[in-house]
């Protein structure tokens, strides 16, 4: 008889973990509140295009990438459509401040030199910071997909890694500009100075300086090659129906019901979801107070507000980077400073289509932004918002063409028709607390709290997703091997991917 599994959410952390426990025997039934699967792989379509939502820049997928190499394990490799960026331009970063322009080439040589062009006299302190966030890479044994002893341990590791990633840039470059162009990822993993630790600088760095890719045609194609190795080791993967409570009798869960009134019961349950949206769906006496009220005090990273262009037909050149905007140099921290004028900065890109040529059909503007912006919608729902959020959209939406007609100009003669979404969108779209780009806070100065274990006080509940190691499309697979081998024992899975390497 097959171990059952209840995996509550069909986004990347579910499908990720539901595939591989598909795959190692289990009897996998994933559960999703939204009519499509995928989460932040999920994409629509509108006017003819498909748009993604929340998987814009992947990394982990170059040659002997970690996240490639379990896609290999998973047997899904040859169905991943991805595209390169450029070599000699893997992002180009732009500060309206002194109107400067930044390159960024791949690979740990090409980073330097193309920083070092603009920053000679900091030529070596950009090598020994490179050297540094390598070092710190190479110390995490999850991110290597090396055997450990389960959940990230920051113990025993150098000061540098829980030292605030403001702090650990400081250390090895002086120039003011510099600094900030080397953190000029933070809107990708909700950087903050005096907050972010070094290491989770590190990992994100190193990352995309190794190489950033993105989906052809959108994201959601993944989604449906994992819940393919689900199906096809006997699991079902159920889109439209969420799950509504679950019963919770003695720390142990009886069952799950989801909207339509079905009851689901398993050997296991894993919930893929935001641990305060988890919450709201037991009664508050499932789980100890302490834990509880934990969970909800865990600030969450700033959200952002998004522009989802068409373009009318070869209007605008498709670009094969990413672009980023800064406003100001020293403002680079202070995306989640509630304080500051609005927009502070943000991503342009244009996705690749199947069969792409020289122009693009689409571009994607992503602004991060805190939660206080929308709070005076914060009760109402998809669709009724109401006129004024309406015009509020178009204010901020006309903001932001503003700035991108500096890198661009004439854009906005190429708009066919644009689509706005705010973190309320996000909020009620992923079920994610504040509309949060990357869940939980990582805060150096308490880690405890930052780091959310996979197994909980609920003896057949494991957790999985961003919130509780890494987020994003490198972070949340890593994860999901956390949380499958909680049932599989330790190491099982990392095994078996470094075993699939060899053959
Ligand atoms: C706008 C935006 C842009 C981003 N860009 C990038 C990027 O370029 N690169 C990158 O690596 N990361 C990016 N991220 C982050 C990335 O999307 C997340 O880290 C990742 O999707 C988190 O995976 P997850 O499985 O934890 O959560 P999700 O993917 O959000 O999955 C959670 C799933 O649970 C479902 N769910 C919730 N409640 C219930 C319920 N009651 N019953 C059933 N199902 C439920 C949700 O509908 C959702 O499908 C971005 C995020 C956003 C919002």
């Amino acid at each position: 008889m097959k171990q059952q599994v209840v995996i509550i959410g069909a986004g990347l952390g579910g499908l990720f973990t539901g595939a591989i426990l598909a795959k190692e025997g289990y009897q996998v039934t994933v559960l999703e509140k939204n009519a499509t699967i995928g989460g932040g792989l999920q994409t629509f379509t509108r006017w003819g295009q498909r748009f993604d939502t929340g998987m814009h820049v992947i990394g982990g997928m170059q040659p002997g990438g970690n996240i490639r190499r379990i896609c290999n394990y998973l047997g899904i490799l040859d169905e991943v459509q991805l595209r390169d960026v450029d070599e000699h331009c893997s992002d180009a970063l732009y500060f309206a401040e002194d109107d400067a322009h930044y390159t960024i080439a791949r690979g740990r040589e090409g980073f330097v030199r193309s920083l070092a062009a603009v920053f000679p006299h900091e030529r070596e302190g950009l090598r020994r910071y490179v050297d540094a966030i390598y070092t710190i890479t190479d110390h995490v044994d999850q991110f290597n997909l090396r055997p450990s002893h389960g959940q990230m341990s920051l113990l025993g590791q150098s000061n540098d890694f829980l030292m605030p990633a403001d702090e650990f840039i400081a250390q090895h470059v002086g120039d003011r500009r510099l600094r900030s162009v080397l953190a000029y990822m933070n809107p990708l993993y909700g950087g903050q100075a005096h907050c972010t630790p070094a290491y989770i600088h590190a990992i994100i760095s190193v990352l995309y300086i190794d190489g950033t890719s993105r989906f052809v045609d959108g994201s959601s194609h993944f989604a449906d090659s994992l819940a393919g190795v689900i199906t096809r080791h006997d699991g079902v993967v159920l889109p439209g129906d969420g799950v509504e409570w679950i019963e919770v009798n003695n720390r142990h869960i009886d069952h799950v019901r989801t909207r339509s009134g079905r009851c689901y019961s398993a050997d296991h349950y894993i919930c893929a979801m935001h641990p305060c949206s988890m919450l709201r769906l037991m009664d508050a006496k499932a789980l100890p107070k302490a834990y509880r009220d934990r969970l909800n005090s865990i600030p969450n990273a700033y959200s952002a507000f998004s522009l989802y262009i068409k373009f009318k037909p070869n209007s605008f050149a498709y670009i094969n980077h990413s672009e980023y905007y800064m406003t100001r140099y020293d403002d680079i921290w202070n995306f989640a400073d509630t304080a500051k004028q609005w927009p502070l900065g943000f991503l342009f890109m244009t996705p690749p289509d199947a069969e792409q040529g020289e122009y693009a059909s689409k571009a994607l503007v992503t602004a991060p932004m805190t939660f206080d912006h929308v709070k005076p919608w914060e009760n109402t729902t998809v669709e009724h918002r109401g006129e004024d959020y309406r015009r509020w959209k178009d204010e901020c939406a006309a903001r932001l063409l503003a700035m991108i007609e500096r890198l661009h100009p004439g854009i906005r003669d190429c708009i066919e028709q644009m689509l706005t979404a705010s973190p309320l969108t996000i909020r009620d779209f992923y079920a994610v607390k504040g509309g949060s780009l990357s869940g939980y806070v990582k805060d150096c100065h308490n880690m405890a709290l930052s780091q959310v274990p996979v197994v909980t006080k609920i003896d057949n509940l494991l957790l999985t997703g961003q919130n509780n190691n890494l987020h994003g499309f490198c972070g949340v697979p890593l994860t999901a091997i956390l949380t499958c081998e909680a049932l599989l024992g330790n190491n099982y899975v990392i095994n078996k991917i470094n075993a699939c390497d060899q053959r």
